[in-house]
């Protein structure tokens, strides 16, 4: 049987990064094992990779930080000479609707944590964004009633925000590892963690062979569950892999201007630009388009609801007045796992001596894993490295009781 130091069970943007972490700090024989045939297979494929700083809790506001402070050094932070992904910096604008002192407010919280954020009232939205209608009223989309826009917005602008593509930045991730010697396999399931003397031994593979490794990492995404049902493990969180929808389009060359990222928080959507401007992204910031439990990971339906089409872009269209009706709409669905008893992730050893688990992002784990990656690397070896969070494992560990938080939703 081969021996290995740590096995980590899933090639995503989070399996990855541990895997970076740990070879860029150690001499660890490390194994990635990979169910598909390739990258980008998970949550991490699908993913809109927005990297915004605000969150609800200070410390995800520092985590968030600096995961997005990786993807902006992405260079020195991979050590590759000519590495794939780049950090678009796009800014994030955030539209709180009626609410005419929460951008004042956050901006005064995201301040004092250190994040560069500015307040834009009409003229200053008219000045950088003048695609975007500053209304603060939601529209009506059961009736489809209009309305008159107003331009009484007062809105939140991260300037450091922006996105990364994901598929890159898992691909240099891959590169990285295995030029640091970590051995990383595809088409390579994991059937079972293995137990001897009550603690890990190791994994079965579903071909049969076998791995010993006294430290396995559940980084399997929204498939994690299978791993803890294999040791009886009952975990007490609530860990749902949950269909996520996603509507693109192309942007038409008369819409001008800068787009940034932006929150719509009144009418529920986030959107963004991609292909360097050539289409807009949107999805849903609401929680009840977090509900669509998926029994089995593999099976699921990923082509778009018409409905969820029709009312996002609806909402598209009144925050781009000038965007035409004319374009194609196409859309896709991915999973990601929603941790339903507060929204974070459960990180770091489990009640089984051996396994530890990195799972339960509920929609913000592109941005946070490289530090993620850091957090675990260095409570696995010891040893401090560049790039290593502030924040310390402990709000995420297994035994913590639910994090307060004032939104469950994507926005948390
Ligand atoms: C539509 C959508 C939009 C999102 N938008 C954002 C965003 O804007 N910003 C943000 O920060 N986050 C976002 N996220 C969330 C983020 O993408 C995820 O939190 C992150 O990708 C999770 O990575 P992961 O590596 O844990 O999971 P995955 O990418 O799912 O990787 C897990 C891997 O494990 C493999 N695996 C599973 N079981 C086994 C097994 N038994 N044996 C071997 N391999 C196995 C799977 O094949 C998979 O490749 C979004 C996600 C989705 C779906």
């Amino acid at each position: 049987m081969e021996n290995r130091d740590i096995v980590i069970v899933g090639a995503g943007i989070i399996g990855l990064s541990i895997a970076w972490q740990l070879a860029r700090r150690s001499g660890l024989k490390i194994t990635v094992l990979e169910k598909g045939a390739g990258i980008g297979e998970g949550s991490t494929g699908a993913s809109s990779a927005i990297c915004r700083h605000r969150y609800t809790l200070d410390d995800m506001v520092l985590l968030a930080r600096d995961g997005i402070n990786a993807y902006r050094n992405w260079q020195d932070f991979t050590r590759l000479s000519d590495p794939a992904a780049e950090f678009h910096n796009e800014g994030v604008l955030w539209m709180p609707g009626d609410d005419a002192t929460w951008a004042d407010q956050e901006h005064e919280r995201m301040n004092q944590i250190g994040i560069a954020t500015e307040v834009l009232d009409s003229q200053g939205m008219a000045e950088r964004f003048p695609a975007l209608n500053n209304c603060t009223i939601t529209p009506d989309t059961e009736t489809g009633q209009e309305h008159e826009c107003n331009d009484n917005g007062r809105n939140l602008f991260e300037v450091d925000g922006g996105y990364v593509d994901p598929v890159l930045a898992t691909q240099d991730l891959l590169n990285a590892s295995r030029a640091a010697g970590v051995d990383v396999r595809f088409r390579a399931a994991v059937d079972s963690v293995s137990l001897g003397g009550g603690k890990v031994s190791g994994v079965k593979l579903a071909s049969g062979d076998e791995i010993s490794a006294p430290l396995v990492v559940n980084a399997a995404g929204p498939w994690c569950m299978g791993l803890y049902q294999s040791v009886e493990l009952d975990i007490g969180w609530p860990l749902d892999p949950v269909r996520i929808q996603i509507v693109y389009r192309d942007r038409p060359p008369e819409l001008e201007g800068h787009i940034p990222i932006t929150a719509d928080m009144g009418g529920g959507i986030y959107f963004r630009t991609q292909n360097r401007g050539a289409q807009l992204l949107v999805g849903s910031v609401l929680e009840e388009d977090e509900e669509e439990v998926v029994s089995d990971p593999d099976q699921f339906q990923t082509e778009t609801d018409h409905e969820f089409e029709m009312v996002k872009l609806h909402l598209l269209h009144h925050r781009l007045p000038t965007l035409s009706y004319s374009s194609r709409i196409r859309g896709y669905c991915g999973l990601y796992t929603v941790n339903r008893a507060d929204q974070h992730p459960i990180l770091g050893p489990t009640p089984v001596d051996g396994l530890w688990a990195a799972n339960g992002f509920s929609g913000h784990g592109f941005k946070l894993a490289p530090a993620v990656g850091g957090m675990l690397a260095a409570a696995i070896t010891g040893n401090a490295s560049d790039y290593d969070p502030e924040v310390g494992m402990d709000l995420f560990s297994f035994d913590r009781q639910p994090i307060k938080i004032d939104t469950r939703s994507a926005l948390a």
